[in-house]
């Protein structure tokens, strides 16, 4: 590991204007992705901004309903906390898939949406991978892909996202509240991650020096009736190979609202906008579950090693509306 300078951030402001003036420098949330990358040279911070002093680890109720997860907020705290459980429950069943009880004691909330691809070629520095160092080529596409992307990639990466509480957070239409050296602001989770195209090193829409400091949920009275699924190589402690987030509201037998996403499957949490829009006024059906998820999946890019996840989508999306279908019809 190169070294580094330590600070503990005493003030937002300040650790977002210090930031933005290091270059090379990075907020230290939990540390359990970046101190890993640290060790492997992928991630060469020369200032780590500590930034555990600055509070943001409390879940408040919203004037409008809904409900405030601050950014320090642990992983852990969020899945066990009564109003995630209760009113968004695909939340803590997500929180719960991720990591160990270990990780999620110190993984947080700004971190987690943050977390970097666990793509083998951007962790190794001694093979080429675009989103490490762009322009060096992407080893992936015909090396090992097998858990990688088969929507929204580019020729440039096929990288998944690995987070699993992102996923929930797309699903239930999610707001993170930044503030940088400009100010604050809030951004839509669905415009928050960017897809790579042929810039893979930008992941997101934060400027350099962005701090989050929390993430509103709206309230979504149906998201008490929602799932998380998650398929993986093994039963705990692996990333997933496809997951879905559901939500699911019916009235006289028809779907009056839904939320869908899929982790995975995409270089950004991936909500599932056109298997939503069939769903919506239709019956709820096997048939129709299968058609919303043919068409979001239609336009899928699997290769090699990766085409049994369009199939594998399908199943799971199909599954898990079965399952929530007949829930709210007992
Ligand atoms: C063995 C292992 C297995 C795992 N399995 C899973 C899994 O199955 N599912 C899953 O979802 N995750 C999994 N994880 C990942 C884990 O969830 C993440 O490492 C964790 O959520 C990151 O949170 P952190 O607070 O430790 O982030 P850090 O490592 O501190 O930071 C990550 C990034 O976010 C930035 N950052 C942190 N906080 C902020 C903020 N408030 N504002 C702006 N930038 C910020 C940092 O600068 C850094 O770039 C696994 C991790 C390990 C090590």
């Amino acid at each position: 590991m190169k070294p580094f300078r330590y600070e503990r951030a005493s003030s937002p402001s300040e650790a977002a204007t210090l930031l933005a003036q290091t270059p090379t420098g990075a907020f230290l949330g939990g540390g359990t992705n970046l101190v890993d990358l640290m060790k492997l040279e992928v991630m060469q911070p020369d200032l780590l901004i500590d930034i555990s002093p600055l509070g943001f680890d409390r879940v408040e109720a919203l004037p409008d309903g809904g409900v405030r997860i601050g950014a320090l907020v642990r992983n852990s705290e969020l899945a066990a906390e009564r109003t995630i459980r209760q009113r968004y429950p695909v939340l803590a069943q997500a929180l719960l898939a991720g990591a160990s009880g270990q990780l999620r004691n110190l993984a947080t909330t700004g971190g987690n949406l943050l977390q970097r691809t666990r793509c083998l070629y951007f962790q190794d520095i001694s093979k080429p991978c675009n989103k490490r160092v762009p322009g060096s080529g992407c080893s992936a596409r015909a090396g090992e892909h097998r858990n990688l992307a088969i929507l929204g990639a580019s020729e440039a990466c096929i990288a998944t996202h690995p987070s699993d509480m992102a996923v929930a957070l797309i699903a239930l239409d999610a707001r993170v509240n930044v503030l940088g050296p400009g100010g604050e602001r809030t951004i839509p989770l669905s415009k928050f991650y960017r897809l790579p195209g042929d810039q893979p090193q930008y992941e997101t829409v934060l400027e350099h020096g962005e701090l989050i400091t929390s993430v509103d949920l709206p309230a979504i009275p149906f998201a008490t009736r929602s799932h998380y699924r998650k398929v993986r190589d093994r039963a705990s402690y692996a990333f997933a190979l496809v997951s879905l987030a559901a939500a699911l509201e019916l009235k006289d037998g028809l779907i009056s609202d839904v939320r869908l996403a899929f982790g995975g499957v995409a270089p950004a949490p991936w909500r599932a906008y056109k298997a939503e829009q069939i769903l919506r006024g239709a019956p709820a059906s096997e048939e129709t579950f299968r058609r919303a998820a043919e068409a979001e999946l239609a336009a899928a890019q699997p290769l090699r090693d990766n085409a049994f996840k369009v199939p594998l989508a399908r199943n799971v999306l199909v599954r898990t509306l079965l399952d929530l279908s007949r829930e709210e019809q007992r």
